[in-house]
């Protein structure tokens, strides 16, 4: 995986759990979430119960799992932490279940690879707390039904198309769509990040990093972290605008965060296909990603920046798109261009 995607890599693990915000002040922007959070976990907490189920969806990297931990920490409660793919049998989800103590929040992290056996298990969990089990094969299976204590499910998928829309209408709490952040708030992270750190960095090299890293928290503090150790290889005692440009040339990102996939998938759309409209299997075929990868990785932040854009007939490379890999925007009557 390359330095600028925003899903979790094998450094992240120990990075995030350093840099996680342990409080609302400390989670920087996507107020109108928090805002919103606020209320409910301040309404449970006064009736005395489990906040209602809820669904974070957006792009890796911004924020979700910290969200869950934060609701967790707030209420007070235990926070149990799996995923989609890993409840692979009607028995995981079962167990994980009946182990859960009242008030606790099961974390459902890329809910969009559950199973459908495992979904249909799920809803009368939550909505009547209760589990169905079946006993035994053939004439002599019998159901038991068991009792769940009062529990919060909050799910999160970078997929939500992908999500079935009986999981979806099961959030009783709410459904949260996380936003890129802003320059402004990611610099502020950085910021953060680079107190707890101990690194010392001035403004401009707050800016720099910010500027490239795709509106995307967890990829500011992996940036921060490479340009630390460039400035500490380089022997110099802060990390000033100089020596961070320096470091993200070195690691390839560009002036607005893309890095080589990222302009490839641009070249591709530009050169081969003469700005598209290009549908998603010929770009993956044509950049040797996968298709899911360019979906969930690269689109996101290619569409933010006004790049691409999705039209039913394919993907479409925008003027901006033209303007910054430098190629002339062909003339009008020929482009598809938007
Ligand atoms: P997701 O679950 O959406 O993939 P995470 O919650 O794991 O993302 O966030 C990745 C890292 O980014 C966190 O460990 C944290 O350090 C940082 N982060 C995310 N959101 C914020 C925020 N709003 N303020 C400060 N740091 C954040």
């Amino acid at each position: 995986m390359s330095l600028t995607a925003p899903s979790v890599q094998n450094e992240d693990t120990s990075l995030d759990l350093t840099l996680r915000p342990q409080t609302w002040n400390e989670y920087i922007g996507q107020e109108g979430i928090k805002k919103n959070l606020k209320i409910l976990i301040q309404a449970a907490k006064e009736r005395d119960e489990a906040v209602d189920h809820l669904l974070f969806y957006g792009p890796p990297g911004l924020g979700k799992t910290t969200l869950a931990n934060l609701i967790a920490r707030e209420m007070g409660a235990q926070i149990k932490i799996t995923s989609g793919p890993a409840i692979e049998r009607v028995g995981d989800l079962a167990s994980i279940l009946t182990n859960l103590s009242p008030g606790d929040i099961l974390f459902i992290d890329e809910a969009h690879r559950l199973n459908k056996l495992i979904e249909e298990i799920l809803y009368p969990a939550l909505e009547s707390r209760s589990l169905d089990i079946v006993i035994g094969k053939g004439p002599s299976a019998r159901t038991i039904q068991l009792d769940l204590p009062p529990f919060t499910l909050i799910a999160a998928t970078t997929r939500m198309a992908l999500l079935s829309s009986p999981l979806r209408s099961r959030f009783s709490g709410g459904t949260f769509r996380l936003d890129f952040y802003s320059d402004d708030e990611i610099g502020k992270i950085i910021m953060r990040s680079a107190k707890i750190l101990g690194i010392s960095i001035d403004n401009e090299a707050i800016l720099e990093i910010a500027k490239r890293s795709r509106f995307t928290p967890r990829v500011a503090n992996r940036l921060l972290k490479r340009a630390r150790d460039f400035a500490q290889v380089e022997r110099s005692g802060s990390l000033t605008a100089d020596l961070a440009v320096k470091a993200l040339d070195l690691m390839e990102i560009d002036r607005r965060g893309l890095e080589a996939t990222d302009r490839m998938i641009l070249d591709a759309i530009i050169k081969k296909f003469s700005g598209g409209p290009v549908g998603l299997a010929t770009l993956a075929a044509a950049t040797s990603e996968e298709k899911e990868t360019i979906e969930e990785v690269y689109e996101p932040y290619l569409m933010q920046l006004g790049f691409i854009e999705r039209t039913s007939r394919g993907r479409v490379a925008t003027r901006h798109a033209y303007e910054h890999i430098g190629k002339e925007i062909p003339s009008a009557g020929q482009a598809n261009l938007i």
